[in-house]
């Protein structure tokens, strides 16, 4: 067992799988078959029951109404939750720390407390059109002060969940006034009079969440919908991102567990040549590997984890998430692939968990922030800070 696990860890990995087992997987197929949704009272009884659990505020603290459970408790989770496809994992929105520590009375009220109740969804609305890895330089929506409101302009792309959402994140740029040209993140209401759905268009996976281009056209939203000041809004992003990239490893460790367990309960029964598949040293190869693999990428997610927790420079922690999203992004890429060969023609059928796995795993190298950027901040912090920094 890992050293610095919790006797409060482990419950919760208990208990989570066991939802996990018992309540999420048997409905993988039919989502897989419908578009990504399952009946409704099927879907009110798993929120149900992640609300039940206080999933919605799993890192909020006990005092904000949360769990306040430690970054390595939430990933035990998020893991569990990697082992169902079709993002029946998703099935309560997300209180994160920041968001406590950087809203207002208004918003908390408003925005966060029905979010911890799951009577309100929210969606991230940064990408757009020509900003996607540059982000930072190249966002075009713009937030403007007219008459003590806040006017927004601009296009968001594969804004995820939003046809599920009540309101978004928006980040845009401050147009005029002293803090011309800055990032700010808002609360914008998705039923306001001028926000547009472009398109919904397909992807490679099969969600109810869809990932839609929106447009914003003058968008009046009251002051006190910006979130912090104006000036700080990627500082906001960057701690969304980091608990993005970490549930994302978290994540891809589950899928890598679900996987190999499948595979291999498979390959002890399937024949072949008058023997077992599982007696081919071909695929043994196969399944060592991804052990290993995994293996590795957990270790690097609960350090990471441990980092937060201990509260590292935030320099060296937001490189630390880089190194594991990319890491266990691309392990779960590998270990889905030699899943599907095991597995043979049963491994291409939609039915089949590695092929569900096999598109799915795939926009993990890509969303918050694609393996080439993760690879340009380590190989930043390396030479800033040093390699035992990232090591130690
Ligand atoms: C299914 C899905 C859901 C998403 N959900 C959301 C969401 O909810 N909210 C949101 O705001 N965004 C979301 N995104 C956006 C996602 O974060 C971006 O797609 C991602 O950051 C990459 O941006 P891009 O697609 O514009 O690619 P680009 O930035 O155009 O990159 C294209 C290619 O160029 C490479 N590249 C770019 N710059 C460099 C460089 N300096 N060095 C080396 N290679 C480079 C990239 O690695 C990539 O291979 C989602 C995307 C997808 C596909």
């Amino acid at each position: 067992m890992y050293s610095g696990m919790t006797r409060d860890a482990l419950d919760w990995q208990k208990k989570i799988k066991k939802f996990v087992d018992n309540e999420l997987i048997p409905w993988e197929v039919h989502a897989e078959l419908n578009n990504g949704e399952i009946p409704n009272e099927i879907e009110q009884k798993h929120i149900g029951i992640a609300r039940s659990f206080g999933l919605p505020g799993m890192g909020v603290s006990k005092e904000e109404g949360g769990l306040g459970l430690s970054m390595l408790e939430q990933m035990i989770i998020w893991e569990q939750l990697g082992r169902v496809t079709n993002a029946l994992g998703w099935c309560f929105p997300e209180v994160q720390d920041w968001m406590i520590k950087n809203c207002n009375d208004y918003q908390k009220e408003k925005y966060l407390k029905p979010l911890l109740k799951v009577e309100k969804r929210e969606c991230y609305a940064i990408t757009e059109k020509g900003a996607g890895s540059d982000v930072e330089g190249s966002i075009e929506s713009t937030a403007e002060k007219k008459n003590n409101e806040y006017v927004i302009n601009g296009e968001k792309w594969y804004v995820t969940g939003a046809n599920k959402a009540d309101f978004f994140f928006v980040q845009a740029k401050i147009k005029g006034g002293s803090n011309e040209g800055t990032d700010a993140l808002f609360f914008v209401d998705k039923n306001l009079p001028g926000v547009e759905l472009l398109e919904s268009p397909p992807f490679s996976h099969t969600y109810a969440f869809h990932h839609s281009i929106y447009k914003f056209n003058n968008v009046t939203i009251p002051l006190k919908n910006l979130i912090g000041k104006e000036g700080e809004g990627m500082s906001y992003t960057h701690s969304w991102f980091r608990h993005e990239r970490l549930g994302i490893a978290a994540r891809c460790c589950g899928a890598a567990e679900r996987l190999i367990d499948e595979v291999t309960s498979f390959a002890k029964d399937r024949k072949a040549f008058g023997d077992v598949i599982a007696n081919f040293q071909a695929v043994q190869f196969m399944l060592a590997d991804s052990v290993n693999e995994l293996l590795s990428a957990r270790l690097m997610l609960y350090e990471a984890c441990k980092a937060h927790d201990s509260n590292v420079d935030v320099k060296i922690l937001h490189a630390k998430c880089s190194m594991v999203k990319l890491f266990a992004s691309e392990m779960a890429n590998r270990v889905a692939d030699r899943a599907v060969q095991i597995f043979g023609g049963r491994g291409y059928m939609r039915e089949n968990v590695a092929e569900r796995y096999y598109r799915e795993l795939r926009v993990d190298r890509i969303w918050e922030g694609t393996s080439e950027i993760h690879r340009l901040i380590i190989a930043n912090s390396l030479y800033k800070r040093g390699l035992q920094s990232l090591i130690e």
